[in-house]
C-alpha cells in the first residue's frame, strides 16, 4: 500500500526547530512492505527550516510566534501534499500528531501555551476532506504491520 508519511518521521530534519522525529513504528511500516511517500507540507509550502513555530488560530489562520501570518504557505503546502498523495495513489496518510500542518484530531490552540484542543492541522484537514484516511503515529492500526509481501 502507498502511504503518505510526514517526512520528519523518516529522519528528515524538516521540523520548525531543524530536528526530525524519527519514528521506529513508521519505519516498521516500510519493513511490512508498504511504500512510504514522504511529504513535509511546511517545506512544500516554501517555509525555511528552521522557522518560527506556528499554531492554528480559532479563525483558521496560521500565525507564527513572531506574529506573522503564514496561512498561505500552510495552504500551499497542503495542496502540494494532496497532489503528491493523488499522484502516488495514497488512500492513507500517517502524519505527525499535534502539528499545525499534520496533526489529526488534536492540535495546539493558537496561544503558544502548550494547550491542546480538538482540531485538524491544515494538511490533515484537506487530505481528510478529499477522502484520504488520516491517522497519526499514536493510533496506527495494527493490521498495517501485517506483512504485505
Ligand atoms: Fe513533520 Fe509535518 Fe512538521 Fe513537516 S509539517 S516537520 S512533516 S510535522
Amino acid at each position: 500500500m502507498n502511504i503518505l508519511i510526514s517526512h520528519c518521521f523518516l529522519g528528515e530534519p524538516c521540523r520548525y526547530d531543524g530536528c526530525s522525529r524519527l519514528d521506529r513504528q513508521v519505519i516498521e511500516l516500510h519493513r511490512a512492505g508498504h511504500n512510504l511517500v514522504p511529504v513535509c507540507p511546511e517545506v512544500l509550502g516554501g517555509l525555511d527550516t528552521p522557522r518560527a513555530p506556528a499554531e492554528l488560530q480559532p479563525d483558521g489562520r496560521v500565525i507564527n510566534e513572531d506574529g506573522e501570518d503564514v496561512t498561505e504557505a500552510y495552504l500551499a503546502g497542503a495542496r502540494k501534499a494532496l497532489e503528491i498523495a493523488r499522484e502516488n495513489g495514497c488512500t492513507l496518510a500517517v502524519l505527525k500528531a499535534r502539528s499545525p500542518s499534520c496533526g489529526s484530531g488534536e492540535i495546539y490552540d493558537g496561544t503558544f501555551t502548550h494547550t491542546l484542543v480538538p482540531g485538524w492541522g491544515v494538511t490533515a484537514k484537506l487530505l481528510r476532506e478529499e477522502g484520504i484516511l488520516v491517522m497519526d503515529e499514536e493510533n496506527l492500526d495494527s493490521h498495517l504491520f501485517e506483512s504485505q509481501v
